[in-house]
């Protein structure tokens, strides 16, 4: 198998997995450039078939996608719940503090 980053013929199996979703083998490859890929295994009648389609998509699935406006919206909205949450928390702490200190240093 040539290597898709340097292109050269010398590579070696690292792991075979057997995917009993789409049927195929996969398997983990690297090269002696360093270079870690995966290729799979697939009957021919297959090809043009469901497991195919499967396997494209899984691999589009993987690819990392610019988040929406309406996605990071939502991700502002977490976080300042969260820290108006531990903003509550510490102000409370606070104020247990100083209701401590004015019942017993007081005396
Ligand atoms: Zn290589």
């Amino acid at each position: 198998m040539i290597c898709p980053k340097c292109k050269k013929n010398e590579t070696s199996i690292v792991k075979t997995f057997y995917e009993s979703l789409t049927n195929t083998v996969k398997r983990q490859r690297t090269c002696i450039c360093g270079n870690i890929f995966v290729t799979y295994e697939i009957d021919k009648s297959e090809l043009k078939s469901k497991s195919a389609r499967i396997l494209k998509s899984s691999h589009q699935l993987k690819k990392k996608r610019k988040p929406t406006t309406k996605e990071e919206w939502l991700d502002f909205k977490v976080f300042l719940y969260a820290f108006m949450r531990i903003k509550a928390i510490i102000s409370s702490s606070v104020s247990a503090v100083d209701k401590f200190d004015k019942k017993f240093k007081a005396r």
